[in-house]
C-alpha cells in the first residue's frame, strides 16, 4: 500500500522515482484548478489553488465529477445560521479516484473509486456517532462548508466516512447519489411507508426530487410529484411519477393532491426551497401521515395548525443526509440500475452560471461539473 510519505517522495523527482509508482507522480501535482470564494456571496473565482495534503486519517481523492447541490448555493450565499469556513471551496457530491492515503488509513487502496459526501467526518465517539447518527455529531466536519469540498480537482475526505463506489461505475452519474440520492433515500425511510402507500415529493423535478421520485418508485410507493412548469411535469412522469401537480397553475393544491391520493399522501418529502410549499404539506398530508422536512429555505419556519395536527395525528420530522449504511444502500440502488441520475455535465469553470439557473428554479434534475474543464 502506498502511503502519503511515499506518494510525496514520488512527486518530487529530485528524491528519485519508484518505478512502479511513476503514474502517481503525474497524478498528484502541487497545484490544481478549483472554484473558491473569499466571502459569502463574493466572487466565485476559478483559479489555481494548492492541492490539499491528507491528514493521517484522510484519503486524497482526484475528483473527476461533482454534482451541484442547492446546499452549495446556500453555503455560498451564507443562508444559514451556521458559518462556513472562509475562504471556501464548495461541493459535496464529488466522485473520483483515490490517489494518496494518510498514514493511519486502513481499508483503502490507491486507485479505488471514492466519493466526497456532505458529512466529511465526525468524532465517532459521541452518543450520536455511537448510534450511527453521525450527521448529528456536534463535531461533524462538512464538505463544502467547514472543509474544502469537491469543486476542485483534488479533495481530502475522512477515510471512515468517504463513500465507497464500485469499480466500473460512471463517476459523473454516481456523483448526485452522494448527497441527493443518500438524502432522499434516508428521508423516504424516515416516512415509514409501506408498499402501495402514496408519497408526495414537493420539488420533484430538482436535484433531490428527481432522485426521490425514482427511489420512492423502486421502494414500491406511489408518487405524486409537485413542481412548477410543463417541462418539470414531463420529467416527473418520465421518472415514474404517477401524477403531477403544478404549483404555478393549481387553484387549490391541497384539494387537488388529496383527490389524486384519495385522502392525502401517507408521506410527504419536502425538497423544495419554499416555506409556503412546506407549510402546505401539513395540510394535504393524510391523517396519521408523515411530513418529512429536507429542503432548507433561509429563515423558514414551519407552521402547522394545532387543531388539525392533533385531530389528524400527523407527524412532522426532519431528515438530514444519511449515515454510512444509507450511503451504501443508496449507491446499491444506483448500481442495480433502479435509479438513474438525470444529469447535465458542464465545466467546473461554469459553476457561477449553474448557480444562477438554480436560483431561478430553472434546473431539471442535476448539473454535474467536470473538474477538468
Ligand atoms: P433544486 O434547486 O435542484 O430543486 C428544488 C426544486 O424545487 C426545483 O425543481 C424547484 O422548481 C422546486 N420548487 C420551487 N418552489 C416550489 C414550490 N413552491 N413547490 C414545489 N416545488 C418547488 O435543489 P436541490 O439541490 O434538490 O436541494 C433542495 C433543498 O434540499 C435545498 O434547500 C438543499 O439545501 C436541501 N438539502 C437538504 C439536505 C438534507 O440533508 N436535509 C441534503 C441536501 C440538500
Ligand atoms: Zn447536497
Amino acid at each position: 500500500m502506498l502511503r502519503l510519505s511515499q506518494a510525496r517522495s514520488v512527486v518530487n523527482p529530485i528524491r528519485g522515482v519508484f518505478g512502479s509508482f511513476r503514474t502517481l507522480a503525474t497524478s498528484v501535482p502541487e497545484t490544481q484548478k478549483g472554484v473558491i470564494f473569499y466571502e459569502n456571496g463574493g466572487k466565485l473565482e476559478y483559479k489555481d489553488i494548492p492541492v490539499p495534503k491528507p491528514k493521517p486519517n484522510e484519503i486524497l481523492i482526484n475528483v473527476k465529477y461533482s454534482g451541484v447541490c442547492h446546499t452549495d448555493l446556500h453555503a455560498w450565499k451564507g443562508d444559514w445560521p451556521l458559518a462556513t469556513k472562509l475562504p471556501l471551496v464548495g461541493g459535496h457530491e464529488g466522485a473520483g479516484v483515490v490517489v494518496a492515503l494518510g498514514e493511519n488509513v486502513k481499508g483503502w487502496e490507491i486507485g479505488d473509486l471514492a466519493g466526497i459526501k456532505w458529512l466529511n467526518g465526525s468524532c465517532m465517539s459521541c452518543e450520536y456517532c455511537e448510534l450511527s447518527n453521525e450527521s448529528n455529531c456536534p463535531h461533524a466536519d462538512l464538505s463544502g462548508y467547514t472543509h474544502d469540498g469537491s469543486f476542485q480537482q483534488y479533495a481530502t475526505a475522512d477515510a471512515i466516512q468517504a463513500a465507497r463506489i464500485p469499480k466500473g461505475t460512471d463517476l459523473a452519474e454516481v456523483s448526485p447519489i452522494l448527497c441527493a440520492g443518500v438524502t432522499v433515500y434516508k428521508a423516504l425511510k424516515s416516512a415509514h411507508l409501506k408498499a402501495g402507500d402514496w408519497v408526495a415529493i414537493s420539488g420533484a423535478a430538482g436535484g433531490l426530487g428527481s432522485l426521490a421520485v425514482q427511489y420512492a418508485t423502486a421502494m414500491g410507493y406511489r408518487v405524486v410529484g409537485i413542481d412548477g412548469g410543463e417541462a418539470k411535469g414531463k420529467l416527473v412522469k418520465q421518472l415514474g411519477g404517477e401524477a403531477f401537480v403544478d404549483f404555478t397553475k393549481s387553484k387549490d393544491m391541497v384539494a387537488e393532491i388529496q383527490e389524486i391520493t384519495n385522502g392525502g399522501p401517507h408521506g410527504v418529502i419536502n425538497v423544495s426551497v419554499s416555506e409556503a410549499a412546506i407549510n402546505a404539506s401539513t395540510q394535504f398530508v393524510r391523517p396519521t401521515g408523515t411530513v418529512v422536512l429536507v429542503g432548507l429555505p433561509a429563515g423558514a419556519v414551519i407552521k402547522s395548525d394545532v387543531f388539525s395536527h392533533v385531530i389528524k395525528s400527523i407527524n412532522i420530522r426532519g431528515s438530514y443526509v444519511g449515515n454510512r449504511a444509507d450511503t451504501r444502500e443508496a449507491i446499491d440502488f444506483f448500481a442495480a440500475g433502479k435509479v438513474k441520475s438525470p444529469i447535465k455535465v458542464v465545466g467546473l469553470s461554469e459553476l457561477p452560471e449553474v448557480y444562477e439557473l438554480m436560483e431561478q428554479g430553472k434546473i431539471l434534475g442535476r448539473y454535474v461539473v467536470d473538474t477538468a474543464k
